[in-house]
């Protein structure tokens, strides 16, 4: 049995709407992840089988190794389908944002969130989310979206409607966001959620392979050269940082996604409890500042505090406007700060 975590009270507010609705549309953060894409698809899934006309809407494109899921061809980049997306948020009954606390975080698409008229309901596991709608189901302490999708079909009743492509869904979030059950992991439940999903039908050790063993060869080389050239470890503050810039990214033929993960490789270095990956982004003219932590380093609030950003306590990230060189001295000068707290013995 799951504990209880969504209020009823909004498990009952929700049903009403899901009820009357006749079309409903999801939505998710910009540059979706495997938790955004599989939330939003696994409720995409259950809305279809209960006849609902449901439509998946993202900022932009998501990374290769998530298109094998069920269901994601028919999720709308907003940036190429603008026109049509609008109209489906328009005229939505109900909208569904998923992993996201801020309309900011859903880039071009806000405007026609916030204008839209239908009722909304937030489902979200990012800290302190903005009020901007009517049902706010947030919960920091669960350790991913799809989660919450799988908790609040189960409550509303429906367990046995789910389908496997529903399932595959969940699980891949499930286990995106926690880096395949290896950080936020340590909720016993999660593992019961895991076997309600397997008898389903779903083959978790494949979901594992089409998501993490598909890296290209351009891919695989990039990551040999940062780690060999580019990786910078600082002994006194037990952090790590990596940055690739515009003109190496074109030397390795980089594609999007293709540094995914990155930021977390230095962690597997003896008592290196936090890293930096700094990426040039050359499409929004600034450097993408990725930080991850372990233990309980809050590396959300090195990223508001140096890069205009925010997060988890052990995954967040944040933008820089500068050169790479000044985003590393950046990061560099953080460090300074935080060093009392980083270099504390365990
Ligand atoms: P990633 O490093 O995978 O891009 O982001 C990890 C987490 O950091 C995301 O799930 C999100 O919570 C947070 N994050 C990333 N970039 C930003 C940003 O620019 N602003 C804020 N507020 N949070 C971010
Ligand atoms: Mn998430």
């Amino acid at each position: 049995m799951l504990t209880k975590i969504i209020a009823q009270s909004k498990i009952d507010h929700f049903a009403k709407w899901f009820d009357r609705a006749d079309h409903i549309v999801i939505v998710s953060h910009v540059s979706p992840d495997g938790d955004a894409i599989g939330s939003s698809l696994g409720l995409w899934h259950f809305l279809e089988s209960q006849g609902k006309d449901a439509h998946v809407i993202v900022p932009n494109a998501f990374p290769d190794f998530l298109k094998w899921m069920p269901g994601s061809k028919d999720i709308l980049l907003y940036d190429r389908y603008t026109e049509f997306a609008d109209k489906l948020i328009a005229r939505a009954d109900v909208i569904c944002c998923l992993d996201f606390n801020a309309l900011s975080r859903i880039d071009k698409l806000a405007p026609s969130v916030e204008a839209a008229q239908g009722r909304k309901i937030l489902i979200d596991h990012h800290l302190n989310p903005d009020d901007f709608c009517r049902i706010t189901i947030s919960h920091p302490e669960i350790s991913s979206t799809s989660e919450l999708v799988f908790r609040l079909i189960c409550r509303m009743g429906y367990f046995e409607d789910l389908s496997k492509e529903a399932a595959e869904c969940i699980y891949t979030g499930m286990m995106t966001d926690t880096g395949g059950f290896t950080y936020n992991s340590n909720n016993q439940e999660i593992y019961f959620i895991i076997s309600e999903l397997l008898s389903k039908g779903i083959d978790k050790d494949a979901i594992y392979r089409k998501v993490y063993n598909t890296y290209s060869e351009s891919r695989m080389r990039l990551m040999g050269y940062i780690l060999y050239s580019k990786l910078r470890v600082y002994k006194d503050c037990n952090a790590a940082m990596i940055s690739l810039s515009a003109e190496e990214q074109s030397r390795f033929d980089y594609i999007k996604g293709d540094s995914e993960g990155f930021v977390n490789i230095p962690l597997s270095i003896k008592n290196v409890r936090l890293s930096c990956f700094l990426r040039e982004d050359t499409e929004k003219a600034m450097i993408k500042v990725s930080l991850r932590s372990v233990g309980d380093f809050p590396c959300n609030k090195l990223a508001a505090e140096f890069f205009n950003g925010g997060g988890h306590l052990n995954a967040s990230g944040g933008e820089f406007w500068g050169t790479m060189q000044d985003a590393e001295r950046l990061f560099e000068t953080a460090l300074e700060k935080y060093k009392p707290l980083l270099a504390a013995k365990k």
